[in-house]
């Protein structure tokens, strides 16, 4: 795949991406006490893309902390976040090991391992203050959210912005959200705060896009520690595309409902509810979205009620347009075209 075929939003230049070879924490003493209590035969190890060539090098590290004969079992599963669990795996392990992502949900079987990353978030928040931020004297009020990897450092991140004279909102989104200040790429209820502006301090521009289509009322200031940019979410071209995606849709007999089998972004009500009211509908549950998984169907369009950023980030890489369930609304006259928003995901399993 060349460069320009990822979307904008892409995940290769985030945290996860490695770009910067660094160290993390796999808590292997935690998998190991968990083992022995346990008395576990086998261990799953999950890995998000951008640490599965990490895979090997873990599961020797790993064998030196646990008995001989404990199994350890490496999931190849595709892994983007923690609503895609390898249940496979986890019901055939005594220990579950998720690598990268901070619970979505809490079971006692799964061990989430979140690996926090060790860059300094301090100069690049510097610089968003320096050329970015409002002044404090004439808007002191500041939203602030990061990912899971940078969460470590979220009191610090607080604490520089308060020194610097600014009030700063932080609130903990909903259920599907760990931390306070946390968002995923399909949930930014964290920025339903107080302030016109908010600081998103973390890498890569898939969340902070995300952020500025659900809250285009918003100026959101990305800080990423990770490439060493600062930058203002710019959304137009993503909306750009989602209007050429709804206005090609508008023309389509056939539709194909996508109901997602992955644990964490199965959302059947939705999808049921396109098929009662469309005899042209048809749903075709997968758990991987992929366009060459799609194209032998004979559709003339897809509503995907699986994972949001599929739809908007990979969207263009489909034969046929691609659709969340709001914009599907719109494009069988549902609804008007002032009403399209982003698609967001709420609740757990
Ligand atoms: S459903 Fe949400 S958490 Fe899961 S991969 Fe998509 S954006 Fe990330």
């Amino acid at each position: 795949m060349s460069d320009s075929e990822y979307g904008e939003g892409d995940l290769r230049k985030t945290g996860m991406a490695l770009k910067h070879d660094r160290e993390w924490d796999y808590e292997l003493d935690r998998i190991a006490a968990a083992v022995a209590e346990r008395d576990a035969e086998t261990v799953g190890l999950q890995f998000p893309e951008g640490l599965k060539r990490r895979a090997p090098a873990v599961a020797d590290d790993l064998r030196e902390y646990i008995e001989e004969d404990v199994r350890v079992l490496i999931s190849g599963q595709p892994c983007y976040g923690a609503c895609d669990l390898d249940t496979f795996l986890m019901k055939r392990t005594d220990v579950f090991v998720h690598f990268g992502h901070s619970p979505m949900k809490e079971s006692e079987k799964i061990i989430y391992v979140p690996l926090f990353s060790n860059v300094d978030v301090l100069p690049i928040m510097e610089r968003a203050v320096e050329e970015e931020l409002a002044d404090p004297e004439e808007d002191g009020d500041v939203g602030l959210v990061t990912t899971a990897q940078h969460m470590n450092r979220f009191d610090e991140m607080r604490e520089f912005l308060e020194d610097r004279g600014y009030e700063v909102h932080t609130r903990r989104g909903d259920d599907r959200l760990t931390h306070e200040g946390q968002v995923l790429g399909c949930n930014y209820a964290s920025a339903e705060v107080d302030a016109d502006q908010v600081l998103y301090v973390g890498g890569g521009k898939f969340h902070p896009l995300g952020l500025a289509m659900e809250h285009p009322e918003k100026n959101v200031i990305i800080a990423d520690p990770v490439n060493n940019v600062v930058t203002i979410a710019d959304t137009e071209k993503f909306m750009k595309q989602r209007y050429a995606a709804v206005h090609k849709a508008m023309d389509a007999e056939k539709w194909g409902v996508i109901y997602c089998t992955k644990i964490g972004q199965g959302r059947w009500e939705q999808a049921e509810e396109i098929l009662a009211d469309n005899d042209d509908a048809y749903l075709i549950t997968m758990d991987e979205v992929t366009p060459d998984r799609l194209k032998n169907f004979d559709m003339d369009a897809f509503v995907n009620t699986g994972c949001p950023r599929i739809t908007t980030d990979d969207g263009p890489r489909f034969d046929e347009p691609m659709l969340t369930p709001g914009e599907y609304e719109i494009a069988v006259g549902n609804k008007p075209l002032d009403e399209l928003e982003f698609d967001t995901f709420h609740g757990t399993w």
